[in-house]
């Protein structure tokens, strides 16, 4: 998790150091470079709320999937049985989402799987394996 942080600080230091540079190598200018200074200074700002939400986003993933450990992830899949499918214990789970939740391309399930060192454990909806839940 530090590992995230440490790196989104570098990219911003890079970044940082790329538009000094260019500003350096464009402006001979004190006054203008100061200024412009200034106001890269918070587009990088910018840049770095941006940032931050991406590294959350990476460290969350990053946790629920990794190599040792999956949970269940659930997308739409067409040609089954049901219209979702786990991607971690591989079976066909049934949309729960109402008709007006469906038509905003909005899912949802009861399912919840995990798989730790190739051991898979199902929790709640069950669901049908990938095999029997193909339509064809
Ligand atoms: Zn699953």
């Amino acid at each position: 998790m530090s590992d995230f942080k440490s790196q989104k600080q570098l990219v911003i230091q890079q970044l940082k150091c790329l538009v000094k540079d260019n500003i350096r190598n464009l402006w001979d200018d004190e006054t203008f470079r100061e200024y412009y200074f200034k106001e890269m200074d918070k587009e990088i700002k910018k840049v770095e709320a941006q940032l931050n939400d991406f590294f959350d986003a990476l460290q969350y993933f990053n946790q629920w999937y990794s190599k040792d450990k999956q949970y269940s992830l659930v997308l739409p899949r067409k040609g089954g049985k049901y219209s979702l499918f786990c991607y971690t214990c591989r079976r066909w789970i049934p949309d729960t989402s109402n008709y007006e939740m469906q038509r905003e391309g909005v899912y949802s399930h009861d399912h919840f799987c995990t798989k730790e060192n190739g051991e898979i454990k199902i929790y709640m909806q069950e669901g049908i394996p990938e095999k029997e839940g193909l339509i064809n």
